[in-house]
């Protein structure tokens, strides 16, 4: 038996991420990065030394750190106030590195990063990694993979011109390029290659063999790939390539669906991207009334398709699109999915917080290792001071946490440079 000191949580009512009723917990035990124990201390446990650290969660909730399946890092930077070029790669390293710790300090501690400028979130996810930057885990892609008309190519030039070095899509406009931007991606460390349909879904850009070529080539590398997939038939095209998730699907049938389910494959609705858009789009992006109305609309359909999706199996998962835009500051709306769940598709608070942990653990590489407190686990925990499950939205606020730990180490949210998110909930920093 190791005599290393132990961290100790005791008490507490704990949610443990499994779909399992919450219980009250009397003790869990993490000794390096792994939770060892789980429930009333018994003969086999040495007993409490002084070196071990206790914290006394009485009268809280104790949940697995959360997990954003759609969170960008260095997808936009907005317009900062004395900065020349904000889409430079060494600005935007710069923004992901302060940006990953208001993720991580928003209780979320892994998250899948489908698509952003440069290589900068494969490095930032490297730094995080090496112990240089304190963040979340990081499964990420590269630049998005579009073609002409794709929501990656800017509408409507240069579209004909190409994707300028600093934009975080990059064409590929026959199979072969797409293969090769694959490889390219493989070979620098992605761990997800993302293509990108669309914008509307109202036509489908990419050839279903263009897919399929993707899927192939990055299987073969054991990199996944997403989608934003909103159309009829991307949607279908996509699950019968066998990517590994696709954003969005809202204007999938029925009979689209019935394909998706039988292929395996999970959706990520990712609801919280039109309601931002929708709640606060004329403030933070200026947009108009015809925009407005296209995202309401989104969203009616994709709650309707996400019911028929739960009807049929097919595995839900949660994602913001955080780092989107201005409006989608980093922090922030992570818990907002978990709402709409609850409050517009009509899950119980509990399928929602499984959703959110380990329902998301396998689009992060990470299905058994975390999104769970159980023995063995990685010990990625979050104490809430008030209980999700009374009342959803208490995800959306990091101001009532009052521990995070991830990797088994507490993380210091004081430290210098990542001001506490309270001080700033949902302002839109910039305009773009
Ligand atoms: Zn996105």
């Amino acid at each position: 038996m190791s005599n290393a000191p132990r961290l100790l949580i005791k008490n507490g009512t704990l949610i443990d991420g499994s779909g399992r009723d919450p219980i009250m917990n009397t003790l869990i035990a993490v000794e390096g990065n792994r939770i060892t124990h789980v429930g009333p201390a018994d003969a086999a446990m040495r007993p409490q030394t002084p070196d071990d650290t206790v914290i006394n969660a009485t009268g809280k909730f104790i949940l697995p750190g959360l997990i954003d399946a759609h969170c960008h890092i260095s997808l936009h930077q907005g317009a900062v106030p004395g900065v020349r070029y904000t889409s430079s790669a060494e600005f935007c390293a710069l923004w992901a590195a302060r940006s990953i710790g208001r993720v991580l300090r928003a209780g979320v501690t892994s998250i899948a990063v489908p698509g952003g400028k440069w290589f900068t979130d494969v490095t930032v996810r490297e730094a995080v990694d090496g112990g240089l930057l304190e963040g979340p885990r990081m499964v990420v892609g590269g630049r998005a993979l579009t073609n002409y008309g794709g929501i990656f190519d800017p509408d409507p030039y240069p579209a004909y011109q190409g994707t300028p070095d600093d934009a975080a899509g990059v064409l590929c406009n026959t199979r072969d390029a797409f293969i090769t931007e694959t490889r390219k991606q493989c070979k620098r460390g992605v761990d997800l290659i993302k293509i990108a349909d669309s914008t509307w879904g109202d036509v489908q850009t990419v050839a279903d063999d263009e897919i399929a070529a993707v899927v192939d080539e990055a299987h073969r590398h054991n990199v996944k790939v997403v989608i934003h997939s909103r159309g009829s038939t991307s949607t279908r095209a996509a699950a019968k390539a066998g990517v590994d998730l696709i954003y969005h699907a809202d204007l999938a049938s029925e009979e689209d669906l019935d394909i998706v389910a039988k292929a395996g494959m999970p959706i990520a609705p990712v609801l919280t991207s039109p309601w931002i858009g929708v709640e606060h789009g004329a403030a933070a992006r200026g947009f108009g009334d015809r925009v407005r109305d296209r995202l309401r609309a989104q969203l009616d359909t994709s709650f309707q398709m996400i019911r028929n999706a739960r009807d049929r199996g097919i595995p839900v998962l949660s994602g913001s699109d955080t780092g989107n835009a201005s409006a989608f500051s980093h922090g922030r709306w992570h818990g907002k999915e978990a709402e709409l769940f609850v409050k517009e598709i009509g899950m119980m608070p509990m399928e929602a917080i499984v959703a959110n942990t380990s329902g998301n653990a396998a689009i992060v590489n990470l299905a058994g290792e975390v999104g769970m407190i159980t023995p063995g686990q990685l010990a990625d925990i979050v104490i809430w001071d008030n209980d999700p499950l009374a009342d959803i939205t208490v995800l959306q606020r990091p101001n009532e946490i009052s521990a995070i730990i991830k990797d088994g180490k507490i993380i210091d949210r004081d430290a210098a440079g990542f001001p506490l998110l309270s001080e700033e909930p949902g302002r839109a920093r910039f305009a773009i």
